[in-house]
């Protein structure tokens, strides 16, 4: 099962201040795919998402793609491993419980996985910033485009936006390895009226205005229809 393949798992000493060389997979003892817990879909390596197992070495019931409700950060990769030079799978990065994912506040951005907590350090540690706000975004706001990431700031010295910028967008990437699409400036009001300062309990900091994904699954062909004929013609779209 699940636990012997998990425990059968090594990883190599790494030196001092290096990567771990994550954890050697078992190919004889199971199958570890790694997907996006959202859509099942199985994800590219590198990228973040659920471990997936299906035992090999299985007595009695077989079990087929088993959701092991483990998050791992760093996904699975295929390169050989920078100590041992072997090619084994290796899953990279670090392992937690799904709901333990949620209450710490951990979101993927941009195929990232962001520990809110971190970015929100960063940001209450920078000099001369004032409030500020995470916006997530969707390019042009379509759910199948790519994330945005919009910091909101307020300067309330009058410091030099410029140089403001590059040290904000410096603290996110060293907190969480995206850069921020937009840094937008705004006035005390504007950030109060962003933050819902007044009508919120607790001034919003992230927001979320990324669309969901509506699904929309392929209608059957009617009975008797040509199936090389294309069925969905692309929808007609309005020229304003
Ligand atoms: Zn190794």
């Amino acid at each position: 099962g699940f636990t012997e393949a998990k425990m059968a798992w090594t990883e190599c000493p790494s030196p001092a201040h290096q990567p771990a060389s994550g954890y050697h997979l078992c190919p004889d003892l199971g199958i570890v795919e790694v997907i996006d817990p959202d859509t099942g879909r199985v994800l590219p390596p590198g990228e973040s998402g659920e471990i997936v197992f299906t035992p090999l070495d299985a007595r009695g019931t077989v079990v087929l793609r088993y959701r092991t409700g483990d998050f791992i950060d760093g996904g699975l990769v295929h390169e050989p491993c920078p100590y041992c030079r072997r090619l084994l799978p290796r899953l990279v990065g670090n392992i937690s419980r799904r709901s333990e994912v949620r209450s710490m506040r951990l979101d993927k951005i941009k195929g990232t996985l962001v520990d809110f907590n971190e970015l929100e350090h960063a940001l209450d540690d920078a000099p001369h910033l004032g409030a500020w706000q995470i916006e997530l975004r969707k390019l042009h706001d379509d759910p199948l485009d790519v994330d945005e990431l919009v910091l909101h700031v307020h300067a309330p010295d009058q410091s030099d936006q410029t140089a403001l910028s590059h040290e904000l967008a410096n603290r996110i990437n060293a907190a969480c390895e995206l850069q921020p699409n937009r840094i937008l400036f705004h006035t005390a009001a504007e950030m109060r009226a962003l933050q819902g300062v007044g009508s919120q309990l607790k001034e919003l900091r992230l927001v979320d205005h990324r669309p969901a994904e509506s699904p929309t699954p392929p209608a059957p062909a009617p009975v008797g229809s040509d199936p090389t004929a294309q069925s969905h013609p692309e929808p007609e779209r309005a020229v304003s």
